[in-house]
């Protein structure tokens, strides 16, 4: 606690008189920062601080790196700005020397600025000028890294697209059949493949999500040999088990194929997940968990696939990733959630990539623009991407083999559709051929005991509900229609060899867990993954319990 007369000392509270002194003291919270002590996170709900001693750096997340942007001195204030605007913190503050902080809380800053005057008027003025700065910055600060010139018919620029998304990096794109068709001198669709500037630098050859990611920054290789747990997967269960792993002092490694978020991430709303009353895009729950997994230090890395896990003799687990590199560990958690069910209707598979689409992502917003799209497929999924894309195409069409929606989707979705006027619903109907050129024109729709109907459609999106697809892990490991069994499911123990039961998420293979969409039986929700992977990470320190006595 800092006295009257210590606060007094102050610049911004030297105005003060003595009864307003008193009642700061009883207030303002005092802080000791070591040198690189984070005083306050970008994102963070925001405080009041004076820097009483020392100096601090202000830095801030522009496009996926930290940038030094400003510097704090002794008797500097910060913080008014977003109390004031109401917003999160809008940058990080650290500790560059020993340093010694008041905070004061939003509502002794409003109280402040009604007892003085004075005060009141020197934030004010640092306010103003702050606002300016704020002007100047917006106008300097890069708009993207990222570069891309491709096709909207090319899968690769489109998982390229998805990944940068997912990962909120921004980018500009340069659709090129938009400019091949006004043009009219290729083919549309010609599939040359996107060429990508990262940094003003282009990726070598022919870019992959790997290259871009390496080229971003993201760590793509593990950094050890060996590890207490690898986590396969970094969908909400996979970046759980991450967050609780590493914050619970275990040497983690997570690797993730593709992005960080797995389907969750291309939700553009989750509306019911606990403690986001309003919602929360699937980008924005991964990235915050993402982080919070770095921050505690777990390793992630991105675009890397596991190939193999395999039990060794002396019960450790060999993990082999994509380019045959092999990671050793005491115990893994299989977190590998599931993928879109493919559709066996005439001609879809031939438009795949140029016009069909499984799954409906955040990128694909401007493919759909002004276009006459169908998604074939009627769960919450299906409902969340019909009222994302209505904000785009001309005409959303929800094709449902139902009598009524309302038998597989929420009912609060059920109701927004209703609301939303280019979103038509059209149950009872099959989705018969799919026909085309270069690309999908159109659709062939049937309906009990009526004649087949012929529709022009620019794009298809399939999300008919999803499997395990679990073949390349051990055959050994018990699974009921791909879906991994554990716990009281487990009844094959041949390569069991402890006296105990398998713990609740314990596959048949000591040691192996399984957590979130792809375990048998599991809720396919993101809290209930979210749960499964911190609860595996308590099973996992009573595995390793023993082997540490
Ligand atoms: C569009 C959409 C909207 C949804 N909306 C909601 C909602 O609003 N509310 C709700 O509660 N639920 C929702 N869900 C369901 C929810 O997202 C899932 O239940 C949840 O994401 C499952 O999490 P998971 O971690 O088990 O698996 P996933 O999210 O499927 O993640 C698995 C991850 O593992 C990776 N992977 C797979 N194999 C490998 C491998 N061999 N090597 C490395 N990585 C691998 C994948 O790339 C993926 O990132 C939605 C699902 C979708 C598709």
């Amino acid at each position: 606690m800092l006295t009257p007369e210590e606060l007094k000392q102050t610049k911004i509270f030297s105005c003060l008189d003595e009864q307003d002194l008193q009642w700061l003291s009883l207030q303002a919270a005092h802080l000791h920062l070591e040198p690189g002590e984070y005083l306050i996170h970008e994102g963070e709900p925001a405080s009041f601080f004076v820097l009483v001693e020392g100096t601090a750096e202000v830095t801030k997340d522009i496009l996926g790196r930290t940038v030094g942007v400003s510097r704090h001195q002794q008797d500097d204030f910060f913080g008014e700005l977003s109390i004031l605007m109401a917003t999160a913190a809008p940058a990080s503050v650290r500790a560059r020397t020993a340093c010694r902080v008041v905070r004061l809380n939003p509502q002794d800053l409003q109280e402040l600025i009604r007892r003085s005057a004075a005060c009141s008027a020197s934030i004010m003025q640092t306010l103003n000028e702050r606002v300016q700065a704020v002007q100047q910055y917006m106008l300097q600060v890069p708009v993207s890294r990222v570069h891309i010139v491709g096709s909207r018919f090319d899968d690769n620029c489109r998982e390229i697209r998805t990944f940068l998304n997912t990962n909120r990096v921004p980018y500009h794109w340069t659709d090129t059949d938009r400019i091949v068709r006004a043009k009219l001198t290729q083919p549309v669709g010609s599939n040359r493949g996107p060429s990508i500037v990262v940094d003003n630098v282009q990726p070598v050859g022919q870019p992959t999500i790997r290259s871009v990611a390496k080229a971003l920054g993201f760590q793509t290789v593990p950094k050890r040999r060996s590890y207490e747990t690898v986590i396969v997967g970094g969908g909400p269960a996979g970046l759980a088990a991450a967050v609780y792993g590493a914050s619970e002092g275990l040497r983690v490694l997570l690797v993730e194929r593709k992005a960080p978020g797995g389907q969750a991430g291309s939700s553009s709303r989750i509306e019911n997940y606990l403690g986001f009353p309003n919602g929360i895009s699937g980008e924005d729950l991964s990235q915050r968990a993402f982080k919070q997994a770095v921050r505690f230090g777990a390793e992630i890395v991105l675009t890397r696939e596991v190939k193999q896990v395999s039990l060794r003799s002396d019960g450790t687990y060999a993990i082999g990733l994509d380019g045959e590199e092999t990671i050793s560990t005491k115990t893994a958690i299989i977190a590998t959630g599931v993928d879109w069910r493919k559709l066996n209707v005439e001609g879809v598979d031939s438009f795949i990539g140029r016009g069909v689409f499984y799954g409906g992502e955040r990128a694909d917003a401007q493919t759909v623009m002004g276009k006459r799209i169908f998604i074939v497929g009627a769960g919450n999924s299906s409902g969340q991407a019909a009222l994302f894309f209505a904000n785009y195409a001309d005409e959303v069409t929800l094709l449902v083999r139902g009598n009524d929606l309302k038998q597989s989707m929420s009912q609060y979705l059920v109701d927004k559709i209703r609301l939303v006027a280019n979103i038509h619903v059209e149950t009872q109907t099959y989705l018969l051929s799919a026909e085309g050129t270069d690309c999908l024109h159109a659709l062939y729709l049937g309906r009990t005991g009526q004649p087949v109907e012929r529709r022009n459609a620019d794009c298809l999106f399939v999300m008919i509900g999803a499997d395990a697809v679990t073949d390349w892990l051990p055959d050994v490991l018990q699974r009921r229609n791909g879906y991994i069994c554990t716990g009281g499911e487990v009844t094959d123990f041949t390569h069991w060899r402890s006296h105990r039961p398998p713990y609740l998420l314990e596959t048949n293979l000591p040691g192996l867990f399984c957590v979130g969409d792809v375990r048998n039986g599991s809720i396919k929700r993101v809290s209930s993954s979210v749960g499964e992977g911190s609860m595996a990470i308590s099973f996992i320190h009573q595995y390793l319990e023993p082997t540490r006595a």
